[in-house]
C-alpha cells in the first residue's frame, strides 16, 4: 500500500479494475433418502465445501461505485449484478462524503485553472493530466489526500476485517493498549497491533492489507503495509523499538519504511 504513486491511486479512484477473487466451490448434499438437498435443523441447503479456486472480477472505479450506490440507495437505476459488497442501503453518509471527495476535486481542477465538470472521475483524469507536465508539482501534497479517499471510499463499501497480532509495538514497544486517553478509565489490553483486510481483495490482499499500534497511534494515522510491519517487528527483536521522535503526525515514509536509527 505504502508504495503506491499518484497515478496508481487515480487510477483506484477512476478505472474499472480487472482482479481474481477467491471463491468457495460448494457441492449440494443430497439426502438419500429423499433424493434431494439435505437440509439442516434450522431448514438451511447443506453444502460440501470441496476447496476454493480464484475466478476473474471486474469491479468499477471506486468513484463509480460511490456514485452508483447513492444513485442506487436514490431509487435510481439499481444496482442489480454488482457484486454484494458494491451495493449500498440508502446511505446520507455516501452521499456526504461524495459531495465533500467532488468539491476537493473540484478545487484542484481549479488550481490548475481547469473548469470543473462536476463528475469526479472525468475531473481527477483531467486534472492529473494537466500536472504530468507541470515540472514544480509536487505529487506528495496531493498522494496523502488521495489515498485518503480511496480508503474511505473502500471502507464505505467494502469494511474492512480486522485481526490483531501478539507481537509488541516495533515502534513504542507497547504490548498493552488502553480503549481511551486516560489509562485510570480503561484497563490495558493486550496486543496493540491490529491489521486490516479485504477478503475480496483477491490477489491483492496482502498488498492491500494494513495495520497500525493501537497504543502509539490510536487512529491509525501512520499505518504500516503488512510486509513492512513484520520486517520492522522482526528487526526489533533484534534492535529493539525505534521510539521515532517524529511521532505519529509525519506521513509514512515511502521509499524504504520507518527504520530506525542503527548508529
Ligand atoms: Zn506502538
Amino acid at each position: 500500500m505504502t508504495d503506491q504513486t499518484l497515478l496508481d491511486v487515480v487510477d483506484d479512484l477512476t478505472l474499472p479494475k480487472n482482479h481474481r477473487v477467491v471463491q468457495d466451490i460448494l457441492d449440494p448434499i443430497i439426502d438419500p433418502s429423499t433424493g434431494v438437498q439435505a437440509v439442516d435443523e434450522d431448514g438451511n441447503d447443506r453444502w460440501h465445501h470441496r476447496g476454493t479456486r480464484k475466478v476473474p472480477a471486474r469491479t468499477d472505479a471506486l468513484l463509480q461505485q460511490l456514485t452508483d450506490a447513492i444513485t442506487a440507495s436514490m431509487g435510481g437505476p439499481s444496482g442489480k449484478g454488482k457484486l454484494a459488497h458494491e451495493r449500498l442501503p440508502l446511505d446520507a453518509d455516501a452521499l456526504a462524503r461524495a459531495v465533500r471527495i467532488t468539491a476537493a476535486i473540484g478545487a484542484w481542477c481549479v488550481e490548475r485553472e481547469l473548469r470543473p465538470t462536476r463528475n469526479p472521475i472525468v475531473d481527477l483524469r483531467s486534472w492529473y493530466a494537466s500536472t504530468r507536465s507541470d515540472n514544480a508539482f509536487d505529487e506528495d501534497r496531493y498522494l496523502t489526500t488521495a489515498r485518503g479517499w480511496v480508503r474511505e471510499v473502500q471502507g464505505l463499501l467494502n469494511p474492512w476485517d480486522e485481526g490483531d497480532l501478539e507481537d509488541p509495538c516495533p515502534r513504542c514497544g507497547a504490548n498493552v493498549w488502553h480503549a481511551t486517553d486516560d489509562p485510570e478509565d480503561s484497563p490495558g489490553r493486550p496486543r496493540p497491533l491490529a491489521y486490516k483486510f479485504r477478503r475480496t481483495d483477491g490477489d491483492d490482499m496482502v498488498a492491500n492489507a494494513w495495520a497500525y499500534c493501537r497504543a502509539c497511534d490510536p487512529e491509525a494515522k501512520d499505518p504500516w503495509g503488512v510486509r513492512e510491519l513484520k520486517y520492522e517487528i522482526e528487526l526489533a527483536a533484534v534492535v529493539g523499538p525505534s521510539q521515532r521522535e517524529d511521532g505519529p503526525d509525519t506521513p509514512v515514509d515511502t521509499t524504504g519504511g520507518n527504520l530506525p536509527n542503527l548508529a
